[in-house]
């Protein structure tokens, strides 16, 4: 079945955005999924149109609030398969608070982060993720204050999946089944080109020529992850730093709790000597939220925990014990 919908899409030509829609929809086949039980809910902002372009149930719903009817959608329906689409200024700036709260609360989704640095759709405005020294109508003479790293704020916030991709690379859609297979809140980073207002911002490490030196892809398997080719990644124990070795037999480091810290280190690295971290960076499944509300749920309904809907009806305020605050 085609996932694509019937709707002109409606983004400037050569915009990244094109690439990622055709990698979702290439890559939704090869899940098994149903497209009735599908739903893609966006924020707003250049991306968050995808939802008018897929074959699937999907909300266009206010900015930075995808997260928030993401987690009653997936509340009221656990059945559902549920697609977060948002931007760097939709996520991470007005909806900030709701990305930190969705990835702590671990629902099962995953959330598709397009990063271009950049406001597109109001026109050219500089956004969380803007370099020192962006020009744009809001920072004429550069942007002063220092860009937020999406997914340092996801592992930060708590979340158990981080991965990252870029718009027109073949591995788009392995990223994405990667995320997909994450049970709880999946976070991918997409560097996604705006032609119109930041092009080729990513081309230091994203453009053919760099690929080799300046990509660092981690594959996703049993074991965490190591680099692609002939480079891999290893902990220097004493200066707590990574570095890239060369070589058949990169580091093999594996998934677990443990690696968070290490997953943090890939994500702050600078790009200057180090390659960009790519693919699967941290994968450490976790119960999720859903299935925590629907056990408790079934536990009120069966009488092992007080009635809700009376405590409500009444106005009653539910007596917790509380246990003595230790001095
Ligand atoms: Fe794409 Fe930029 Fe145009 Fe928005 S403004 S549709 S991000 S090229």
């Amino acid at each position: 079945k085609d996932w694509a919908s019937d709707q002109e899409v409606r983004w400037c030509p050569g915009c990244g955005d094109y690439a990622v829609l055709k990698a979702v929809q290439r890559t939704m086949p090869d899940l098994g999924l149903a497209r009735e039980k599908t739903v893609f809910v966006s924020g707003i902002g250049c991306s968050s149109r995808f939802p008018y372009y897929m074959e699937t149930y999907g909300f266009h719903t206010i900015h930075g609030r995808a997260p928030a009817v993401a987690t009653g959608v997936k509340l009221a329906n656990p059945e559902l398969d549920v697609w977060i689409i948002t931007g760097d200024g939709d996520a991470l700036s007005i909806g900030g608070n709701h990305t930190m709260h969705v990835l702590r609360r671990n629902l099962d989704c995953q959330i598709l982060l397009f990063n271009n640095e950049i406001y597109g759709l109001t026109k050219g405005q500089y956004s969380p993720t803007s370099r020192i020294g962006t020009r744009s109508p809001s920072t004429p003479f550069g942007s002063v204050d220092r860009p937020a790293r999406p997914c340092a704020f996801a592992l930060g916030s708590g979340a158990r999946f981080v991965a990252r991709g870029i718009d027109v690379h073949k591995n788009l859609p392995d990223v994405l089944k990667a995320a997909h297979a994450h049970k709880g809140a999946a976070f991918v980073e997409i560097f996604q080109n705006c032609v119109v207002y930041n092009d080729d911002v990513f081309a230091p490490f994203t453009a053919k020529e760099f690929a080799a030196d300046r990509q660092l892809w981690l594959k996703h398997g049993e074991k965490m992850v190591f680099a692609g080719g002939t480079k891999g990644i290893a902990l220097d124990t004493e200066l707590l730093t990574l570095k890239v070795v060369a070589g058949d037999d990169p580091a093999v480091l594996t998934h677990n709790a443990q690696n968070r810290a290490i997953a943090h280190m890939l994500v702050e690295m600078p790009g200057e000597g180090f390659p960009v971290a790519l693919g699967v960076i941290y994968d450490d499944p976790a119960p999720t939220f859903e299935s925590a509300v629907v056990e408790q749920n079934a536990a009120a309904a069966a009488g092992k925990t007080p009635d809700l809907q009376k405590l409500v009806s009444k106005g009653q305020t539910w007596q917790v014990e509380k246990e003595p605050r230790a001095e």
